[in-house]
């Protein structure tokens, strides 16, 4: 029986409503030694703003000239502060992860074993205070033993994922109040001087999930996660997809079925997925105190959808696997309807028949796919030994 916790984790499944939170944690990664507490208090730097923090990087790759552009944006960037670490020499190096969500701002510092050092999380609300507790959480958690070598972030978009632009890292126009334009990825290199490498969110979840989740041994899988919004990336051998921006597949176009006449809860779109089976659009068809689970009608509405969604996807990418992340997912029996509803979408065609194997639609395993992610992004920054090749 699901009560009032269960429609929280629909409707806001990031939420945390505190001011600060800081942390530490040992999430999935080995060795618990090594954790440090950290007090939970205000930033202790000074306020600082986005238009205060010009990026580095950016201006030393238009002054200096990094020559003909590489096929490699993120060696690019970390051959502009290289200090000596490579991937195969790590020692003493730290590095940190971000991840921007709708909700809350989550970041994490660990060491080159994967131990987490320090966890912490604000609430999301403009991107001068996300930079402020940012740069106060990344100053004061590195230990003095350690270097802070590399930064990833995992946010939200839509962004400019393309390294290469004088924009990498800008979030385009957004709903989301303030951050349209703004760029904390070239906020956070002007102050830290180290690679700073974004992608979205999803595209992130969608490498750890590969790397160490139920995405392993597989070449190509597609992440879905469904929660205060829909989103997904594909990624092929560890590698996003590289398109001009970024798929949005949450505003996918989707059937509506007959009869459902509720309001769509993106404001772009009348019958795009997110509109209709997000989180925000299942608290508003539950009504307050009620969860999906306790509506079987409603659960095989929103599978209906979101197994179209898949069916769209597969045929599309046709990937090897979907892994299913996000609050909504964590409903009993809905990954369940929804490969029945994916079946009967692909209604036998050809490539049906390995989307139906059980292993095809799966759960997210990671708790914190984002977070990793965005860790693995800022180890991968790291150039390879030139004299080792690793
Ligand atoms: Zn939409």
């Amino acid at each position: 029986m699901l009560g009032g916790d269960r429609l929280h984790d629909v409707s806001r499944p990031w939420s945390c409503g505190k001011q600060c939170n800081a942390r530490a944690t040992h999430a999935s990664f080995p060795d618990p030694s090594g954790v440090r507490d950290l007090a939970c208090s205000p930033p202790r730097a000074e306020a600082v703003t986005l238009a205060e923090s010009p990026d580095q990087s950016a201006r030393s790759r238009g002054a200096h000239g990094l020559g003909a552009p590489t096929r490699d944006p993120l060696l690019a960037l970390s051959q502009e502060a290289d200090r000596g670490y490579s991937r195969g020499d790590m020692t003493g190096a730290v590095f940190a992860g971000i991840e921007t969500g709708g909700s809350r701002i989550r970041a994490r510092i660990a060491d080159a074993g994967g131990d987490v050092l320090a966890d912490a999380h604000w609430p999301t609300t403009t991107p001068d205070a996300a930079l402020t507790n940012l740069v106060a959480f990344l100053a004061g958690a590195v230990p003095a033993s350690g270097t802070l070598v590399a930064i990833g972030i995992a946010a939200f978009g839509p962004l400019v994922r393309d390294a290469l632009s004088g924009d990498y890292g800008r979030v385009l126009n957004t709903p989301k109040p303030g951050w349209s334009g703004s760029n904390l990825r070239a906020a956070l290199a002007g102050r830290f001087n180290v690679p700073v490498v974004v992608d979205t969110d999803v595209n992130a979840a969608a490498c750890a999930e590969w790397q160490r989740g139920a995405g392993r041994g597989v070449r190509s899988l597609a992440y879905v996660t469904v929660g205060t919004g829909i989103g997904g990336g594909l990624v092929v051998q560890g590698r996003p997809l590289e398109g001009a921006l970024h798929p949005e597949i949450g505003h996918i176009r989707v059937g509506r079925r007959e009869g459902d006449r509720a309001p769509s809860v993106c404001p772009f779109h009348e019958s795009c997925v997110e509109g209709l089976a997000s989180g925000p659009a299942i608290t508003r068809r539950l009504g307050t105190g009620r969860a999906l689970a306790d509506d079987p009608a409603l659960l095989e509405l929103a599978a209906e959808y979101l197994g179209e969604l898949a069916a769209t996807l597969v045929l599309a990418w046709s990937p090897e696997r979907i892994v299913w992340g996000g609050g909504v997912m964590s409903t009993p029996r809905l990954l369940e309807r929804l490969r029945s509803a994916l079946t009967s979408t692909l209604a036998g065609y050809g490539v049906g028949e390995a989307a139906a194997a059980p292993d095809f639609c799966v759960s997210a395993a990671l708790a914190d796919s984002g977070l990793e992610g965005a860790l693995l992004m800022a180890r991968a920054s790291l150039p390879l030994n030139p004299k080792t090749g690793l």
